[in-house]
């Protein structure tokens, strides 16, 4: 039984103060959540400052990005050993945003996923087609390269650590949602393809979340197919209520 992970991707919103405010309300309303895994992803600069706030309790802390080497001439970059350094446990690989904006590609990606294990990071790796290759029907060649490409040479031990996010491109921050049965058939793919590269066992384990446009209203039904084990959530992250009712409307049974 994988156990559902809700992850909210702050981007390049919110200052330490208003990141430690969200979480210290934030504590008090899932403190009784024991069911689902919380992560919150703030930017760089307020990782240090809400790593305390959430010390003892059930919210995960991680980072949005990370450089592939761990010191050195490269002005600008935060690699894994600082972002563990600064609290994170997480990270966030080759979202959509990285990929379309900041030149990442599906090297980039497998360099920062094995930088990400090697520190001792859960890598969140992010896949998913636009919407000229959904309407192309390349969804399945697109996300199959992504997979394998940026998973070349993880070790099966190091999959098991993993957590993909499937976001169809066309869904994140538009306020149109895959439905359960587009985003499932993607989440079963992946699956499927997890289990020609790793087998049965590791593929098993492997939490698939779903993102583009989560909301209180769509999670339990997306959260109801079988291959879909929470959801990273960019918008209706930036606030506590909506936050929140994401993550105890995720709990429901699989069909
Ligand atoms: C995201 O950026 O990962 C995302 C899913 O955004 P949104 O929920 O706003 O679509």
């Amino acid at each position: 039984m994988r156990k559902p992970i809700i992850a909210g991707n702050w981007k390049l919103n919110k200052t330490s103060h208003e990141s430690i405010e969200f979480v210290t309300l934030l504590k008090r309303y899932v403190s009784n959540v024991s069911d689902v895994d919380i992560v919150v992803c703030p930017v760089f600069t307020a990782l240090c400052d809400i790593k305390d706030v959430l010390l003892e309790t059930n919210i995960g802390l991680g980072a949005q990005n990370l450089f592939w080497e761990d010191a050195g001439a490269f002005t600008g970059e935060v690699s894994g050993l600082l972002l563990k350094d600064a609290g994170a446990e997480y990270v966030i690989i080759g979202h959509s945003e990285r990929r379309q904006y900041f030149g990442e590609t599906n090297q980039t990606v497998n360099k920062k996923i094995k930088a990400a294990l090697k520190s001792g990071l859960i890598p969140i790796v992010c896949v998913g087609e636009v919407l000229e290759e959904r309407e192309q029907n390349k969804t399945t060649k697109v996300v199959t390269t992504q997979m394998k490409e940026g998973l070349e040479g993880v070790s099966k031990e190091d999959v098991k650590r993993i957590i993909i996010a499937y976001e169809p491109v066309w869904a994140i921050g538009t306020g149109k949602t895959a439905t359960p049965g587009q985003a499932q058939q993607v989440h079963q793919l992946i699956r499927q393809l997890l289990t020609q590269m790793c087998g049965e066992d590791v593929a098993q384990r492997v939490r698939i979340q779903y993102g583009g446009s989560v909301k209180p209203e769509n999670i339990a039904e997306l959260m109801a197919q079988p291959d879909i084990d929470g959801a990273l959530v960019g918008g209706a992250s930036l606030k506590v209520d909506s936050f929140v009712d994401i993550i105890k409307n995720s709990c429901v049974m699989k069909t």
